[in-house]
């Protein structure tokens, strides 16, 4: 799968995006404990607007960083299904 703008690659595997989030996680201090973000993930796991199973269509992050972050919510403009 590429980008609409421009030819480069956006799927990743799991395991590449299990590192980036791990590394960008490592970064972050503000996050929700395991139960919140199994919820979020849960909820994401079956949004109509998740990409490629990792990315949000709406905000373009991959939704396993982005529900770790307790000052983040869902983008959804029709209303935030999570935080
Ligand atoms: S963050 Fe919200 S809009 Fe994006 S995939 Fe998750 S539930 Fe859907």
């Amino acid at each position: 799968m590429t980008c609409k703008g421009c030819s480069a690659s956006v799927r990743h595997s799991q395991a590449e995006v299990a590192e980036l989030i791990k590394e960008q996680l490592m970064l972050e201090d503000d996050l929700v404990d395991d139960d919140v973000y199994q919820a979020r993930l849960v909820t994401c796991e079956s949004c109509p607007h998740l990409q490629y199973e990792t990315t949000c269509g709406y905000c373009g992050c991959f939704v396993a960083f982005r529900a770790k972050l307790a000052y983040k919510k869902c983008p959804d403009p029709a209303g935030a299904r999570w935080g």
